[in-house]
C-alpha cells in the first residue's frame, strides 16, 4: 500500500454514520377500510403467477401457500431473494392486500411424537421465514391434533410450540397496532374432527393466552365454524356466533375470514367445503331457495365482521376455500361474495372475462391471453352463466 493510499482511509469526522431519520409508519393502503375479497391462489406458475391469478379473479386480497402444503419441505428451504422481490413489487403494482399464507397441513404443533415435533416446529418456522421474505401480512396455521394427551396439554404444547418457531424472527410487535405492517400468526378455528384442537374458541383463546408475547390472532372458517356446530348459517345463531368470539378471542383479534359453504351437514364435525350459496348452509334451517346466499350475505355485511368503523376491522379479509370442480367455479365464488357486499358495484375489482384457474382446455391454459379478446356475446354469455 502507497502513502497516497492509506492518506484516503484516514477516518474524518464528516465520514460518521448518521442513521437517516425513520419515517413514521403509515398503514398500508389496504387497510383504508375498503373490503377486501380474495381466494385462495395456486402458485403452480411461480409465486408472482399468484398474484396475476388472484387480480383476473377479480380479487383485491389472497391466501397462497408458500410451499407445497402436503409435504414436508427440505429443511430451511428458503425463496430466492429475487422472486421474492419481484413477488413484493408486483403485488404493489396490483394492490392485493392482505397477502395471507396457509401454513403446511403436516404440521402438527400439538403432535406427541417428539420426532414429529421437532419437525413441525422447524416446518412453522420456515413458513415464517418465506412469510416475511414474500412480505406477507398473515400465516395462518391450525392448532394440531392431541392424541395421545389431554387438551389441556395440547394447547400448552401448541403455545410453546409457537414461542419455539418464532425464535430468532421479527414479527409484528403488537397485533392491534395497525401501523405495523409486519408479519402476524393466526390461528384458525377447526371443524373438530378427530382429536384437532381449536373447534371451540375457548381453545383458541387458550392458546393465545399460552403465548402471550406472540402477536397472535384468529382466521374465523365459516365452513370449520357451521360443522363444529356453531349456527352461522342463521341469524340468531350468526348473532351468538360474533358474541362468542368476542367473549373469548376478542373481535379486534379476528383478521381474516376463509368465507367457505358446507358439504355436511351442520355439526358434522367433518371438514368438507362447498360453492357459496350451493351446501348446507341454506339446507335444513330454511328449507330450498336462495337462503344459503342469504347466510353469507349476513355474515359479509355484519358491521362486527366488517373491515370499517365503528365496529369492524380495517385490513379484516372475505378469502374463499371453495372448491373448484369445473373452469370458472373459482372467478363465480369470488363474484358471488362481491355480489353479496352492500357495496356499490364499481368498488368491485374487474376480473378477466373467463379466466379460471382451472383452464378449460390446454390450449386455452397455454395462451392465457386469448380469453381478453373475446367478443361482447361471448363476454355476455360468461356474465350469464355467474348465477
Ligand atoms: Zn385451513
Ligand atoms: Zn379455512
Amino acid at each position: 500500500m502507497t502513502a497516497s493510499d492509506t492518506s484516503i482511509l484516514l477516518f474524518d469526522s464528516s465520514d460518521e454514520y448518521r442513521p437517516e431519520p425513520v419515517p413514521e409508519p403509515q398503514a398500508p393502503v389496504w387497510r383504508d377500510g375498503s373490503v377486501r375479497i380474495g381466494i385462495h391462489t395456486s402458485i403452480a406458475g411461480g409465486f408472482a403467477g399468484s398474484l396475476e391469478s388472484a387480480s383476473k379473479l377479480g380479487c383485491n386480497a389472497l391466501q397462497i401457500f408458500s410451499a407445497s402444503p402436503r409435504m414436508w419441505p427440505r429443511v430451511g428451504a428458503r425463496i430466492a431473494e429475487i422472486d421474492a422481490a419481484e413477488f413484493r413489487a408486483r403485488r404493489a403494482e396490483l394492490g392485493l392486500g392482505p397477502l395471507v399464507i396457509h401454513a403446511n397441513y403436516l404440521i402438527n404443533l400439538a403432535t406427541s411424537d417428539p420426532v414429529m415435533r421437532v419437525r413441525s416446529i422447524q416446518a412453522y418456522h420456515d413458513e415464517i421465514v418465506r412469510g416475511l421474505a414474500l412480505g406477507a401480512d398473515y400465516l395462518v396455521v391450525h392448532p394440531g391434533s392431541y392424541a395421545g394427551k389431554t387438551l389441556a396439554q395440547g394447547i400448552g404444547d401448541v403455545g410453546t410450540a409457537l414461542r419455539q418457531a418464532a425464535r430468532g424472527v421479527r414479527l409484528c410487535a403488537e397485533f392491534g397496532d395497525l401501523r405495523d405492517c409486519r408479519l402476524r400468526l393466526l390461528l384458525e378455528n377447526t371443524s373438530g374432527m378427530g382429536m384437532a384442537i381449536g373447534s371451540r374458541f375457548e381453545e383458541l383463546k387458550a392458546i393465545m393466552d399460552a403465548a402471550p408475547e406472540l402477536p397472535l390472532g384468529i382466521c374465523l372458517d365459516t365452513a370449520h365454524a357451521f360443522h363444529a356446530g356453531y349456527e352461522i348459517h342463521t341469524e340468531a345463531g350468526l348473532a351468538q356466533t360474533i358474541a362468542a368470539l368476542d367473549r373469548t378471542v376478542g373481535l379486534a383479534r379476528v383478521a381474516v375470514l376463509h368465507v367457505n359453504d358446507s358439504k355436511t351437514p351442520f355439526a358434522s364435525r367433518v371438514d368438507r367445503h362447498e360453492h357459496i350459496g350451493r351446501g348446507h348452509f341454506g339446507k335444513g334451517h330454511f328449507g330450498k331457495g336462495k337462503s344459503g346466499l342469504e347466510a353469507f350475505r349476513r355474515i359479509l355485511n355484519h358491521p362486527s365482521l366488517s373491515a370499517s368503523a365503528p365496529g369492524g376491522r380495517a385490513g379484516r379479509a372475505f378469502l374463499l376455500e371453495t372448491p373448484i370442480d369445473a373452469p370458472g367455479d373459482d372467478r363465480r365464488n369470488v363474484r358471488r361474495l362481491w355480489d353479496l357486499v352492500d357495496i356499490p358495484v364499481k368498488q368491485a375489482p374487474r376480473a378477466q372475462n373467463g379466466f379460471s384457474m382451472m383452464p378449460r382446455t390446454r390450449r386455452a391454459s397455454s395462451a392465457p391471453q386469448r380469453n381478453e379478446k373475446r367478443t361482447n356475446a361471448s363476454r355476455k354469455s360468461a356474465r350469464a352463466s355467474k348465477g
